[in-house]
């Protein structure tokens, strides 16, 4: 189990100190206590509450569980002595923000409900490996692709254009998903918000960001 940010997808890693800083200003002090899990690390888990003391704390084994392939992390409130303490329904208060970044939250889980649970939802449809599976076979192979994202140019363009998220420049990231999980920002039209087709300027992106801080896209 390892709560380093850098084992897990870019793209948590970008979007988690968002969230962090969102939930924050909202009096909800987030604590992230895993992230990445290797193979041996969800057997051990997977033991617990079978083969091994302790309570059942997850219903998959590697490599089915989203935890193993670096697209999910776990939270608590950092607050010593409350970490778990739900009655002011922190874990679906910081859940709602998380899902404007494209997140799953286990707490909508009716299976095995796990609130403490937060994953990117466009590489688990339906809350299964079988896509992952599919399309790179291991989580290695997976990690492999990590990174690659092109921009958009060549020797006509001369002005710097964002055809996905992916492409944009970090501080305009958040800004840009929520847009599209408001519905305002709709590109081509992509339900995959990381590969939906925006091309925007430098310039847009960056009004947009500035709009969004001004409270423009706050519901009314
Ligand atoms: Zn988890």
């Amino acid at each position: 189990m390892s709560r380093d940010l850098a084992q897990l997808h870019p793209l948590l890693r970008w979007i988690i100190p968002e969230i962090i800083e969102r939930c924050r200003a909202a009096g909800l002090p987030v604590l992230v206590t895993d992230g990445f899990r290797t193979q041996g690390e969800q057997d051990a888990l997977y033991a617990r509450g079978r083969t091994a003391p302790g309570g059942i704390v997850t219903q998959v084994r590697w490599p089915n569980s989203a935890h193993c392939w670096g697209i999910a992390f776990d939270y608590c409130r950092n607050v010593k002595g409350r970490e778990y303490d739900d009655s002011d329904n922190f874990f679906g208060r910081v859940a709602a923000i998380a899902k404007g970044y494209g997140l799953d939250w286990g707490g909508d889980w009716t299976r095995f409900v796990d609130k403490p649970h937060l994953q990117l939802r466009e590489f688990m449809p339906g809350n299964s490996t079988t896509w992952l599976l599919r399309t790179y076979g291991t989580p290695e192979a997976f990690r492999a692709t990590w990174g690659a994202s092109q921009k958009t140019g060549g020797e006509v363009e001369t002005v710097e254009r964002y055809r996905t998220v992916l492409d944009a420049p970090d501080y305009a990231r958040g800004t840009l998903l929520r847009l599209m999980e408001a519905g305002i920002l709709l590109g081509d039209g992509n339900v995959d918000q990381y590969h939906r087709v925006i091309d925007l300027s430098e310039d847009q992106v960056r009004i947009l960001v500035m709009l969004e801080r001004a409270g423009v896209f706050e519901e009314k």
